[in-house]
């Protein structure tokens, strides 16, 4: 397979997001590495910046709350380059209202290869990375073959005007 190579810069685009269950864990965890994520460019979405702003006191850029498409917003930015970095502390005990959001979420952090820690451990694991202090270039499937590719009905449809 085909790869292609995106730069993250030293300053990385983190997006934060946490079910209600999961707040308290991803503050404690904020808090703790504060001045590290006051390094970066910290996206969350609603109701999560909105407590984390508060406690932090840092500038976060709010989405719409979970449940309300920020989830979807933060897929979007994932698959246009502008998120580099998810920590998502979803819930494993709750059914959401919004789960297919958060699957999809989950699916496009994987398709565009971007670091996703889903517990406090993995946060502390990636946080502490010598890999955030750099540039570091990230490889992506190169899609071009899959936007090409053959669509059978439309080669016919094509053929038969
Ligand atoms: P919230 O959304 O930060 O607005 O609570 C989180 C989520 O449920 O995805």
């Amino acid at each position: 397979m085909k790869y292609q190579k995106i730069t993250m810069s030293p300053n990385k685009k983190i997006a934060l997001v946490a079910h209600d269950n999961k707040k308290r864990d991803l503050l404690e965890w904020a808090r703790f590495n504060r001045d590290l994520l006051a390094q970066h460019e910290i996206y969350a979405t609603g109701t999560t910046g909105y407590v984390l702003e508060k406690a932090l006191n840092i500038p976060i850029h709010k989405l719409q709350s979970g449940p309300l498409g920020g989830d979807q917003q933060i897929g979007a930015k994932i698959a246009d380059n502008e998120i580099d970095f998810l920590i998502f502390f979803w819930d494993p005990l709750e059914p959401m209202p919004h789960d297919p959001d958060v699957k999809a979420l989950l699916r496009m952090a994987v398709v565009w290869n971007i670091p996703i820690a889903c517990n406090r451990a993995t946060a502390d694991f990636m946080i502490s990375s010598p890999l955030m202090d750099g540039e570091y270039e990230r490889l992506v499937p190169d899609y071009q073959s899959y936007r090409q590719r053959n669509i059978q009905w439309e080669k016919e449809s094509l053929q038969e005007a």
